[in-house]
């Protein structure tokens, strides 16, 4: 048996690309940067990317060290700060987004959660969209308030409601579109306004849209977070966040700083998973909305059914708006099933193909009632006011047959 020795002769010298990206990269059209972009080959000229499964970087000499912890040569010190497989995943998504900045996170709410700690403080105000992830408004209602942070919640559908909240001075702005779980649209355009007026910066939560069928930022939010868990990833494996803006006194003074000593930094190993469904993620979210919209269709015209809310369907209330923001419905399904809880419920145990799952985004389908899982936490008034009833399901529609998963529900909703 022979062994091949391989001699490492030093990494190639490499721009890190720890911030600003600048590259040739950003002609490309997506599918070529979804696929290509970001790409650092280390010196073994690897096909797929590597997986930098290190939490430290050795220096040829101390003066080198000297020189890179007085922040004179940009290279890796220590992966709280940066590691070159989590570079790629953030190159290869800002290039998506069309910002300068990418941050990855461990989740999608560590990405939530330092996009607004690091920069409020104690008698800031923050707005935000009544209709959020659960774990969104527990920041935003329950701990930010800790800290001595106002907040204060808005229909996000009501353009009244976010001008009269929006008349007094805010630092923050923070919806959700579409909204989770009865897929409300917002106006982006028109929030943002509102916001810089306020002198507030806009973040938005852009998971279920995903970057494939909206850009928050060139409809002139500020700040975009994504829970990279879901399509991102898209397979249900591994957990991610990251946070896209152009600002550069957001991204300095604030979240790198936080980020270094605050310490929610990915995995590279889940980076890498990461990166890897960038590769796929507009061919995926295509056929997740071709199916979504087909199973919406169906569920639509059904019996059993009282309502069906998809942004795809022109029965949707925001159709129109839907259209213009978001070309695609997403791969989310809400409707209500006749028959109160127990109907919604024998519906889910009688289905065979999709499961019941709170996750989303996923190539499986997965379904999910809302008012005794994901919102279980609201009083029944809180529900209401967000329109989540014991009849309301969330269907996160998967990459299956569209026709078998119409069969699914068909034969299910004949046991409700
Ligand atoms: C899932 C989700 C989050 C949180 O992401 P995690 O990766 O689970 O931490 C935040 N916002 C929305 C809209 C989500 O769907």
């Amino acid at each position: 048996m022979t062994v091949r020795v391989i001699f490492w002769t030093g990494a190639p010298e490499m721009e890190v690309p720890m911030s600003d990206y600048t590259s040739q990269e950003k002609s490309w059209r997506t599918a070529t940067q979804l696929v290509r972009g970001g790409t650092a080959r280390s010196s073994f000229e690897e096909t797929s990317e590597a997986i930098f499964l290190t939490s430290g970087y050795v220096y040829p000499s101390a003066e080198e060290a000297e020189t890179a912890f007085k922040g004179d040569k940009k290279r890796y010190i220590y992966s709280r700060y940066a590691n070159p497989t989590l570079s790629m995943f953030e190159e290869r998504l800002a290039l998506l987004e069309g910002t300068r900045y990418c941050v990855s996170t461990s989740t999608g709410m560590s990405s939530v959660f330092a996009a607004l700690a690091s920069q409020l403080k104690s008698g800031d105000r923050v707005v935000a969209s009544r209709a959020l992830f659960g774990s969104c408004l527990y920041i935003i209602a329950d701990q930010l308030p800790k800290f001595g942070i106002e907040t204060e919640l808005v229909d996000g559908t009501d353009y009244a409601a976010w001008e009269k909240a929006l008349s007094k001075p805010a630092n923050v702005v923070f919806l959700e579109t579409p909204s989770n779980p009865c897929l409300e649209i917002i106006d982006i355009p028109k929030i943002a306004d509102l916001a810089h007026k306020a002198g507030a910066k806009l973040v938005v939560d852009n998971v279920f849209a995903t970057p494939v069928l909206q850009k928050p930022i060139d409809l002139g939010a500020d700040i975009v977070i994504y829970s990279a868990t879901k399509h991102i990833d898209g397979q249900g494996r591994t957990l991610g966040g990251a946070i896209l803006t152009n600002d550069d006194e957001f991204i300095e003074d604030h979240l790198t700083p936080w980020m270094r000593h605050t310490g929610p930094a990915l995995s590279p190993f889940n980076a890498w998973v990461l990166l890897k469904g960038l590769e796929t993620l507009t061919v995926r979210v295509r056929q997740h909305c071709e199916n979504a919209l087909k199973v919406a269709t169906f569920l639509e015209g059904h019996p059993k059914i009282e309502r069906t809310l998809y942004p795809g369907l022109e029965s949707h209330p925001q159709f129109a708006l839907a259209n213009e923001q978001m070309p695609g419905g997403s791969s989310l399904v809400a409707f209500k099933v006749k028959g109160g809880k127990p109907g919604a419920f024998a519906m889910l145990n009688g289905l065979n193909i999709i499961d019941i799952s709170n996750n989303l985004g996923d190539t499986k389908s997965l379904i999910t009632h809302p008012s005794t899982t994901t919102h279980q936490r609201l009083s029944d008034d809180e529900k209401s006011v967000l329109g989540i009833s014991d009849r309301l399901v969330r269907l996160s529609v998967g990459l299956e047959d569209a026709d078998d998963l119409i069969e699914d529900l068909d034969q299910a909703l004949s046991k409700a």
